[in-house]
């Protein structure tokens, strides 16, 4: 007789997505559900199901048909981890929260920011994205806020979480101070805007607010047995990629 608690359904469903997946050798699922402005991933680990990032606003209903096409029409969330507050990674939480009852998890540093629906945009780190900011400040002064929500665990230290022991989750301040990445089964992490990979050749984010902690975040990840690191903007990024982008910019050569 069959035992159809064998069976992972998600992981089923998913055979027929186009969308990109990885899958740990201890069959921990990550989808990326959303790519175009910044990137939503899906982790299916125990039969839970773990969102990590939201994007932004306009894109919920693309995100959502996505998330039915990976798991069924019904889904459920279990959890939402965000990387860190900023408008283009939250402003979806608190309509997933109210949609699909996902709990929301965020770093204490950022608590705050997620309550009010207002996190301050992070310092420009290099002259095109100084020149971005200037101008989002004339044309767009309203961003940076979105619709407040109540976050339901906070971290305050490096942990695993009970729910999930494939899981880790860093402080990985610099781009912002409550920044995190999700390490996923020591064999790959998900990393926010603490690497971005939108152009190939370079992963140094556009915006930090906190530099000298950002490398040494980066030194955090490097120190982990990751091999493939996954940012919130852009295509995945190697390891080796990383320690070269570090001594780069270390001088540590
Ligand atoms: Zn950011
Ligand atoms: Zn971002």
């Amino acid at each position: 007789m069959i035992n159809f608690q064998c069976f992972n359904f998600p992981f089923l469903f998913s055979i027929f997505t186009h969308m990109k997946r990885w899958t740990t050798t201890n069959n921990t699922v990550i989808f990326r559900v959303f790519e175009k402005r910044s990137n939503v991933y899906l982790i299916v680990c125990d039969s839970l199901n773990i969102l990590v990032d939201t994007s932004r606003k306009a894109y919920y209903k693309e995100i959502t048909e996505n998330l039915k096409e990976i798991l069924d029409p019904g889904f459920s969330l279990d959890y939402l981890i965000l990387t860190h507050t900023h408008f283009d990674h939250c402003e979806n939480a608190r309509r997933l929260k109210e949609e699909y009852g996902c709990e929301i998890i965020v770093h204490k540093a950022e608590a705050d920011y997620l309550q009010r629906g207002a996190s301050p945009l992070p310092k420009a780190t290099m002259w095109i994205s100084r020149l971005v900011l200037r101008l989002q400040r004339i044309f767009l002064p309203e961003i940076g806020q979105y619709d407040p929500v109540e976050p339901d665990i906070l971290i305050e230290q490096d942990q695993t979480p009970s729910f999930c022991k494939s899981l880790r989750i860093l402080h990985t301040p610099g781009h912002s101070v409550g920044s995190i990445c999700v390490i996923v089964d020591q064999e790959i992490a998900l990393v926010g805007d603490t690497l971005f990979r939108v152009v190939k050749r370079f992963i140094y984010p556009p915006f930090a607010d906190q530099p000298v902690n950002l490398m040494q975040s980066w030194n955090k990840l490097l120190n982990t047995p990751c091999k493939l690191f996954l940012p919130g903007h852009g295509h995945m990024i190697e390891q080796e990629k990383l320690t070269e982008q570090y001594e780069r910019h270390t001088g540590d050569r």
